[in-house]
């Protein structure tokens, strides 16, 4: 804010009349600029005087001290409102990285179900293989406990494949 912009403010600052964040970038200036300060303090002082007057209030004693604390009362408002944001962004924030850690938790977990299933499956493939596989697909077997003419195609029926028929058969 330009000491321009201050100065075409101060009536309005005083009457209470600006929004939020104008007032901050106002008051921000009048912290780092004498020159405005000044100024405002004269218009205060003048304006503030007046409506004492008008309204037959008792006039303040030091107006200076009183435009000070106002200042002061204000700024502190707008930091503690700040504070009051920075936390609900940090709740927020937790919130949501919260979630995606459940989420992720609960995707691994069904990853590793995936993951066991598959095991069982082939478990149970790896079973029937080591137990039966030379009696449930040696061709020349007469024995042979599986009805399927593997002899065509014996070469390039998947073994697993094989299983699941005769899983399927059952
Ligand atoms: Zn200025």
């Amino acid at each position: 804010m330009t000491c321009l912009e201050a100065q075409s403010k101060i009536i309005a600052y005083i009457d209470y009349n600006l929004e939020k964040e104008e007032k901050i970038n106002f008051l921000k200036h009048i912290q780092n600029c004498p020159n405005c300060k000044d100024e405002l303090n004269i218009y205060y002082t003048m304006i503030e005087g007046m409506r004492q007057l008008d309204e037959n209030l008792p006039l303040s004693k030091d107006f200076t001290v009183e435009l000070n604390d106002r200042m002061d009362r204000e700024l502190k408002q707008n930091r503690k409102r700040r504070e009051f944001f920075r936390s609900s962004v940090c709740i927020v924030v937790i919130g949501v990285l919260g979630f995606f850690i459940f989420a992720y938790i609960n995707f691994l977990n069904l990853l590793h179900e995936d993951e066991q299933a598959k095991l069982k499956e082939a478990q149970g493939e790896y079973y029937y293989s080591r137990n039966f596989r030379d009696r449930l697909f040696d061709p020349y077997d007469k024995e042979n406990i599986l009805n399927i003419n593997i002899d065509d195609q014996s070469e390039r029926i998947d073994f697993y494949q094989k299983i699941r028929q005769h899983n399927m058969l059952q």
